[in-house]
């Protein structure tokens, strides 16, 4: 089984993820964009079970805007780590995070929101699809 080891911009916080995600792709959200100061997020959905913290757990942050998405970061050094989204039962340990995994998108959501359009063929949820929530509305490439 697969492992990628991944950390915080300081080093202090570790974690490992096991297994395959269980989606990648591109969020186009104005909170992403907000709360990363980049254009897109790279997300990759693990079930909660697959992340370990294995170092620094006491240096994590979270902030929650909204119920949907528990941003956690290090307290040390602001570095972003993972997004728990509670109501899907699923974390994005964002790709950025994860150096050695290769991120293969299969989708975008949130695109209506975009600011930085993607033609690359793939799938264009307005916001997610209707099995995470969504309204399942799809937009043109
Ligand atoms: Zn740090
Ligand atoms: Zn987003």
């Amino acid at each position: 089984m697969a492992t990628h080891r991944g950390e915080c911009f300081c080093g202090a916080v570790k974690l490992e993820v096991s297994g395959d995600p269980e989606g990648m792709g591109y969020c186009h959200c104005r909170s992403c964009r907000s709360w990363s100061g980049g254009p897109v997020n790279a997300f990759a959905l693990w079930k909660a079970d697959a992340v370990r913290i294995t170092e620094g757990a006491e240096h994590i942050g979270t902030f929650a805007k909204t119920p949907m998405s528990e941003r956690q970061y290090c307290k040390k050094c602001g570095g972003h780590l993972m997004a728990n989204h509670p109501p899907l039962g699923l974390v994005d340990v964002f790709a950025a995070t994860l150096p050695t995994l290769k991120h293969q998108a299969g989708l975008h959501v949130n695109y209506a929101e975009t600011v930085l359009p993607m033609r690359d063929g793939l799938p264009k949820f307005k916001d997610f699809p209707a099995e995470f929530g969504g309204s399942g509305d799809m937009l043109a490439d």
